[in-house]
């Protein structure tokens, strides 16, 4: 497998490069120089194969042999150890939860890949990768459940105090092993700003192998298109063609979806569903790209403005809206919509859907309205309960939440503080690691 950067064809890199760097020089995007189309006969027979079989033959044809079948296996069966169950509203209308891992959204099956691969590409190398993050709070959790006890691999977690909710806090300072968690004195903005100054110098990177565990590296995107399969597989009747809506931010996970469609899954549609943050339906409605900052809102792991994979969208199109247009559809929704459809989904259906979901749902309903010989399918990318204080206020209802998380508030927390001065943070690696 050879990867290249939207920025430039001409130059290709290794799988390992591509994974270890996470982003081109160039300020482009990775994309794999080739998306095999698979064998039909496994497309054809899906309900044979269990969710880490398909992961495995996925990753064995697109990686071709850079990773022996043997290693292969293993660090698939780790990073795919929980379920995607896809559960039916009603006989069109079907929504797969994405949210049984640990950090109760679909961005671990990302996080738990890359760190297998980033093991993986480290093994043999006898000094340690220390991972730098800033968060604000969400993916700082699904990066340091994903590379908990990773061989060869330390995480660094940096979190503005006060900024996170109790539970997310305790999602970062409640690991320990090979994760630390350092409380900054400052803002989300503060965290980002000593991350990116670790990066440039020169002497701390002599000393300390680093490296990010960036949103657009191409291994968190690779496991996304595992579940298109594994989400198509348990839909029993197959004679109304399938849809699939997903609630997009960044596009990573509609992305993932597109790579699925181009190793030969039969999706027949696309549908982009967005809050207010409407840049791509707004494209595919104009064809003008007009990325601008974002706006608040209560589906807000969406509220982005310059989509980051956007650039990998234009890629695999040529550039072309009418081909994009021809296989995506975008809507967008207001959040009071959004609660419409979060109490919709619950008085129809008795399901609890979460904001970005209802947003998914919205959409979903809207484009099976044009096209009602379809039948959809809406990627629930979190668990109601990441949005407790929204959903139980939107349905007067109360919304549980799962043991795995629920587990954490008896925990004691474990985290350093620091300020916001960069020599004291780097004094702080250079002792620790
Ligand atoms: C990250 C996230 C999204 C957006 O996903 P993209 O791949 O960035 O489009 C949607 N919903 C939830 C809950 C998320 O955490």
């Amino acid at each position: 497998m050879k990867l290249y950067s939207t920025k430039n064809k001409e130059q290709f890199f290794s799988l390992q490069e591509a994974v270890l760097k996470g982003l081109p020089d160039d300020n482009g995007l990775f994309m794999p120089e080739e998306i095999p189309e698979l064998p039909k006969e496994f497309i054809d027979n899906l309900e044979n194969y269990s969710f880490q079989e398909i992961a495995f033959i996925i990753c064995k044809h697109l990686f071709k042999g850079v990773i022996p079948e043997n290693d292969l296996k293993s660090l698939v069966e780790n990073a795919i150890n929980f379920t995607a169950p896809v559960v039916s509203l009603d006989e069109n209308i079907h929504v797969l939860e994405l949210f049984h891992g640990p950090s109760l959204a679909f961005k671990d099956f990302g996080a738990r890949f890359m760190a297998q691969l980033m093991s993986y590409f480290n093994r043999g190398n006898d000094r340690e990768l220390v991972i730098l993050v800033a968060t604000s709070g969400d993916t700082g959790g699904a990066v340091a459940a994903g590379f908990y006890k990773t061989l060869g691999i330390k995480v660094v977690i940096l979190y503005p105090s006060g900024k996170v909710s109790d539970l997310q806090e305790k999602q970062l300072t409640t690991l320990g092993h090979n994760i630390a968690a350092l409380e900054v004195e400052g803002t989300f903005d503060d965290c980002q700003a000593l991350v990116k100054k670790a990066f440039l110098d020169k002497e701390l990177n002599r000393a300390v192998r680093l490296t990010s565990a960036n949103s657009i590296n191409i291994a968190r995107l690779i496991p996304q298109s595992f579940y298109y399969f594994e989400a198509y597989k348990q839909i029993k009747n197959k004679s109304k063609p399938i849809v699939f809506t997903v609630p997009s931010g960044n596009f990573g996970n509609l992305t993932a979806g597109l790579f699925a469609k181009k190793m030969g899954l039969p999706i027949a549609h696309f549908v982009a569903a967005t809050n207010i943050n409407d840049v791509v339906p707004e494209y595919l409605e104009s064809g003008i790209y007009t990325p601008r900052p974002s706006s608040p809102t209560i589906s807000n792991a969406m509220d982005v403005g310059a989509p980051s994979n956007f650039a990998r969208m234009l890629d695999l199109y040529c550039s072309s809206k009418n081909v994009m247009t021809d296989e995506i559809a975008g809507y967008r929704f207001t959040d009071e919509e959004t609660r419409q459809g979060i109490k919709e989904v619950f008085d129809k259906y008795n399901y609890i859907i979460d904001p970005h979901g209802a947003v998914g749902y919205l959409a979903n309903k809207a484009f099976l309205k044009e096209n009602p010989t379809m039948q959809g399918i809406i990627l629930e990318t979190a668990h109601p309960s990441k949005f407790i204080g929204e959903v139980e206020d939107t349905l007067k209802t109360k919304v549980d939440i799962p043991e795995r998380l629920a587990i954490l508030k008896d925990k004691e927390k474990e985290a350093t503080s620091i300020g916001i001065e960069f020599n004291p943070f780097k004094s702080w690696i250079m002792g620790n690691y």
